[in-house]
């Protein structure tokens, strides 16, 4: 079937999923978080590529029929896996307008709207996150391609510093380019310097007894080193802790370095009086990346990258072409800012939500889950058959099923346990980490949508399964 020769159904098309939209939101406070059977509805997608089409109103009922059922409500309140944000209604709404308009964000001949529009979702976040309005960044997928940009922009300044222009002639004849940071760095950053030739193992670890970045170890290192790029990091994904930013960048400015912060969700810390000084000095960082798509609300993908001077991001960056006669222009070019060319316009989703919702809306999300997040912690330490294992000093908080006959040595293995079926179960979604040595939950709080009572079902669903193993009956 040629879409061009049958009847254009584009608009029936979106109507039904209108239409689909409307119970999906009705429901998703309620509905479980993963229904049963998600993995056999998904393997039903598949068959070979048909000859014939179905057509485009049979494929998108297909979608939604097994689609429904094959995903998880990520977006929803009761999701606190990982570190995975919802979508706010002006985000949703604005990512449907993006699909619509099907804009190519590289540049303002391509888009005036998309390009705009990015230029503001920079200027507001940069105010948003308190950093300086003088800097510049860009929107990426999310802040993995964050790290990576900004860990570009570190290594074009410190090739400058060996005299070289790292994106003009590589990296041959260049020393390593030494890395340091703690041990709460991400593994995406590990990527990046994996994709960026540095190796994910040539990380200098500053570490104090605690994991996190040591400014006396710090100073010794930099001696040695000579140039060197330091990643700090701004909540760390196993219990949201900070480096102490400030006496990082403090610490690496005295000495030749070149400071890149990776606030994936730790950023939005500066968003609350309560909790600003945790990220307190991010300002005077080089590099900052944080995630659109975590405590932003806005839909997959989105994520920012911002640099204090914008020649690191538009010299490694650029990529002028004949057919391309943007490159002289005074606005920022996204496309030659960061790793993609041709790009969703995310930036629509991002401007819907600031103007929707402020900074004062902003401030009401971050501040619900951190009071999400302190009610769970106090609920825990209130059980007897639970233990707080660290203080949550952001939106994570991390914990484990502890019954009072139970001994140390089983407690991994019945946490582990309790997590299988909290999946299966569906009621609500958190998975667990190792910290410390010792296996804990680690929900995360960064949905727009959550409530107290969800943060309390967390605990509630872990006593009730983590009871139901212990007595050995009638588990599934
Ligand atoms: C989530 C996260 C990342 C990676 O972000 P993606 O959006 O998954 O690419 C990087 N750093 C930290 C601290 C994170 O929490």
């Amino acid at each position: 079937m040629d879409p061009l020769t049958v009847p254009d159904e584009s608009l029936a098309a979106l109507e039904r999923v209108a239409a689909q939209a409307q119970s999906y939101l009705a429901d998703i406070t309620d509905a479980p978080v993963r229904a049963a059977g998600s993995d056999e509805a998904a393997e039903r997608f598949g068959g070979p590529l048909p000859d014939e089409g179905a057509g485009t109103l049979a494929a998108i009922e297909e979608l939604l029929a097994d689609g429904i059922d094959a995903h998880v409500r990520s977006a929803g309140p009761r999701f606190f896996h990982w570190v995975i944000g919802g979508s706010t209604p002006a985000a949703l709404a604005a990512d449907w307008v993006t699909s619509l308009l099907d804009q190519n964000a590289g540049g303002w001949d391509a888009t005036p709207l998309g390009a705009r529009l990015e230029q503001v979702a920079i200027d507001w976040l940069l105010d948003l996150f308190r950093l300086p309005a003088s800097w510049s960044g860009v929107l990426t997928t999310g802040a993995t391609t964050a790290n990576f940009t900004g860990l570009v922009a570190a290594r074009q300044w410190w090739g400058e510093q060996h005299a070289a222009d790292v994106s003009a002639t590589g990296l041959a004849g260049l020393p390593q380019m030494p890395v340091l940071s703690s041990g709460f760095i991400h593994v995406s950053a590990l990527k990046a310097l994996s994709m960026l030739g540095t190796g994910r193992e040539n990380v200098v670890d500053c570490s104090g007894p605690d994991g996190s970045l040591d400014p006396a170890v710090l100073a010794q290192e930099l001696r040695k080193a000579g140039p060197a790029v330091v990643i700090a990091n701004a909540g760390e994904v196993n219990a949201g802790h900070f480096d102490p930013i400030r006496e990082v960048l403090e610490t690496a400015h005295a000495h030749d370095a070149w400071v890149h912060v990776d606030g994936a969700f730790g950023l939005f810390a500066r968003i609350s009086p309560r909790t600003a000084e945790l990220a307190g000095g991010v300002e005077l960082a080089d590099s900052v990346i944080s995630d659109g798509h975590k405590w932003l609300n806005v839909p997959y993908d989105c994520g920012f990258a911002f640099v204090r001077d914008a020649a690191y991001l538009r010299v490694p960056f650029a990529a002028g072409a004949a057919y391309l006669p943007e490159a002289q222009d005074e606005r920022p070019v996204f496309g030659f800012m960061g790793p993609e060319l041709s790009r969703r316009a995310r930036s629509l989703a991002v401007w819907a939500t600031l103007r929707a919702y402020g900074r004062d809306g902003y401030r009401a999300i971050v501040e619900r889950c951190l009071d999400n997040a302190a009610h769970l912690a106090r609920l825990v330490e209130e059980a007897d058959d639970a233990e707080l294992l660290l203080l949550a000093p952001l939106n994570i908080v991390f914990f484990r099923y502890r019954p009072a006959d139970a001994s140390e040595d089983e407690l991994d293995e019945l946490n582990l346990a309790i997590e299988q079926e909290i999946l299966k179960d569906g009621r609500v979604y958190v998975g667990t980490t190792r910290w410390n040595g010792v296996v804990g939950f680690r929900p995360a709080f960064v949905n727009w949508r959550s409530t107290r009572a969800d943060a309390a079902l967390v605990l509630a669903t872990v006593r009730e399964l983590g009871a139901r193993i212990t007595a050995g009956s009638g588990v599934s």
